[in-house]
């Protein structure tokens, strides 16, 4: 069964080959044998099918886009899209005025998680300045200060400084 399917595959391409040459030739002939009148007119028939072939592709395109921009929108006015609809203008204002505010937004809190790194950081910094300075100042710490001072990894905290 693939066999035949194959041979009768390779067949149809040998035709086709074999008729595509024949079709050629027989050109090949006519336009050796044409006067200079019938080849200015083959020319032209040819030159006027691209021409009209061109001319349908971008006439469909043109009328496709057409036919898309004066689709009733949502709210079933024509053209609503291109502004004819106060609805949907306002849905496209809304939709804008939307995203505007969540870049914003974003904007905001990668700043606010910004300056409490920058916060932190500095805040850190000071309580290690006063851990190297004298170790006492745990017994003066707020909570919240200790437990800065555990995730700074106090050197002092860690080895308790030697007794004397
Ligand atoms: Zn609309």
């Amino acid at each position: 069964m693939g066999r035949l399917r194959s041979f009768i595959n390779f067949i149809s391409t040998l035709i086709a080959f074999f008729g595509l040459m024949f079709v050629m030739f027989v050109a090949f002939v006519a336009f050796q044998r044409a006067t200079h009148a019938e080849l200015i007119r083959f020319g032209s028939a040819v030159f006027g099918m691209v021409l009209l072939l061109a001319a349908g592709v971008i006439a469909t395109r043109h009328i496709k886009k057409m036919l898309e921009r004066r689709r009733p929108c949502a709210h079933g006015v024509r053209s609503g899209k291109e502004g004819g609809c106060q609805n949907c203008f306002k849905e496209e204002q809304q939709r804008r005025a939307d995203v505007e505010a969540r870049e914003a937004k974003r904007v905001r809190e990668q700043e606010t998680k910004k300056r409490a790194e920058t916060l932190r950081a500095s805040e850190l910094n000071k309580l290690r300045k006063m851990w190297l300075s004298r170790s006492e100042t745990y017994f003066e710490m707020e909570p919240q200060q200790f437990e800065l001072s555990l995730a700074a990894g106090c050197p002092s905290l860690r080895s308790p400084a030697p007794s004397d």
